[in-house]
């Protein structure tokens, strides 16, 4: 062993059976140490049957371990600073008319075109920071701050070199349908057609995205443009996600589910029939608590009974400078046990198996002998603590493939 974890109040492997509920999903083993070798789990079990070694110790002191955090939906590659139209937010004034002077995504555009892509590395690494202190060692980062050949490809650039420049690792994401860009306004088939006919081939050939993604929202783009991507995107094999249900119900979930999408995120909006149709695709929800917070918008998404309809249900930051200014692990977790309706156990599930289920990354957010060390330690001794204490972190050790990326505490 290279190192060894011992004294955890117990490890939550989330190996469980997937279909349980999820209490049981969590697969708890008390009084068991973890070894580690060449960046993988190596033994998990009682102490008195680990083989002896000189591994590094790593002691728990009574708290618990769990597999690293996935948090697979996150915007956080950008530049610019929005603080004053979230002063102009608590003053009164909405998010349209905020818009109209200029303000809200086009403002975000604006400053990342204006960014090289050594900017956008220096910009994201503090968030990224923030997410790895919270747990996190994997997460996706969307483009779609761009809005220009040039400027995607340099944000996705960006997400590849900060994925081998620091411990967490990034699954790209091109969504070059997030808005229209101001100068397509009049012309938006001609945007959609660059994304489909030029970006989205040149992506999948420099393999610089995983997935893409379209915000089919009244305000930014359709079902039908949003098919247009769903079935380009089948034709080259990258798979597809979709923001939908998001501040109106129009059949997103529905929509997400006729192409056969991996992720439906958003979900506030989401109808009885929506429910049904992610049911019947295995589509997985991926709820975003912190922007419903954020944006003020209501209602939270039906987190309770998408669980209770047997969809599978993920959690993410959706760090963003707009509608969700947090890489808060914690508060996420916490809202979607008050807001949500999720219990601690789903919640928790959602940052970790699920979660990986999102990014088609089944190995990760469990614990297996044999699969990857991405673990953490925490301060408590139960998976209960952290949507309990609210927004606060418990992360003492986040270990990245068996490296110790931070020491918190
Ligand atoms: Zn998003």
């Amino acid at each position: 062993m290279d190192l060894v974890i011992r004294n955890a109040s117990e490890v939550v492997t989330c190996d469980g059976p997937l279909e349980a509920r999820a209490e049981e999903t969590l697969g708890r083993l008390p009084n068991s140490v973890i070894g580690v070798k060449n960046g993988k789990i190596a033994f998990l079990g009682p102490e008195s049957s680990l083989p002896a070694s000189n591994a590094t110790i790593i002691d728990a002191r009574g708290g618990f371990v769990g597999p690293g955090f996935v948090d697979c939906h996150t915007h956080v590659v950008f530049a610019g600073d929005r603080s004053d139209e979230f002063e102009q937010r608590c003053q009164g004034k909405t998010y349209l008319e905020i818009a109209a002077a200029g303000g809200g995504i086009a403002r975000t555009v604006s400053a990342t075109r204006k960014a090289t892509e050594d900017e956008l590395v220096a910009l994201a690494k503090p968030r990224l920071g923030r997410l790895l202190a919270q747990g996190v060692t994997t997460a996706e980062v969307k483009s779609g701050y761009g809005l220009d050949v040039r400027s995607e490809l340099a944000m996705l650039q960006a997400i590849r070199r900060l994925s081998a420049e620091q411990p967490i690792e990034l699954v790209a994401t091109f969504l070059g349908l997030h808005a229209v860009p101001v100068e397509f306004k009049q012309h938006r088939t001609e945007w959609i057609r660059i994304c489909i006919d030029e970006l989205l081939p040149l992506i999948v050939k420099s393999g610089l995205a995983t997935f893409c993604d379209a915000f089919v929202e009244q305000s930014a783009f359709t079902h039908d443009e949003a098919r247009m991507l769903g079935e380009r995107a089948r034709e080259l094999g990258i798979p597809l996600r979709l923001h939908v249900d998001q501040l109106t119900a129009n059949g997103g979930a529905q929509l997400a589910s006729e192409l056969g999408a991996v992720t439906a995120d958003h979900l506030e909006q989401i109808t009885p029939d929506g429910i049904a149709a992610l049911k019947r695709s295995g589509t997985i929800a991926v709820l975003a608590p912190t922007s419903t917070l954020f944006a003020k918008a209501r209602p939270f998404a039906p987190g309770r009974a998408l669980r209770d309809a047997g969809v599978p249900v993920a959690l993410c930051t959706n760090c963003n400078p707009g509608s969700s200014n947090s890489e808060s692990v914690s508060l996420a977790m916490g809202l979607a046990c008050v807001e949500n309706g999720l219990t601690p156990a789903e919640a928790y599930l959602g940052f970790t198996r699920v979660g990986a289920l999102a990014l088609r990354r089944p190995e990760l957010g469990r614990i297996t002998v044999g699969g990857p060390a991405d673990l953490v330690v925490f301060a408590c001794d139960s998976y209960r603590a952290l949507p309990y204490h609210l927004a606060m972190n418990e992360v003492s050790v986040t270990l990245k493939a068996g490296r110790v990326a931070t020491h918190t505490t």
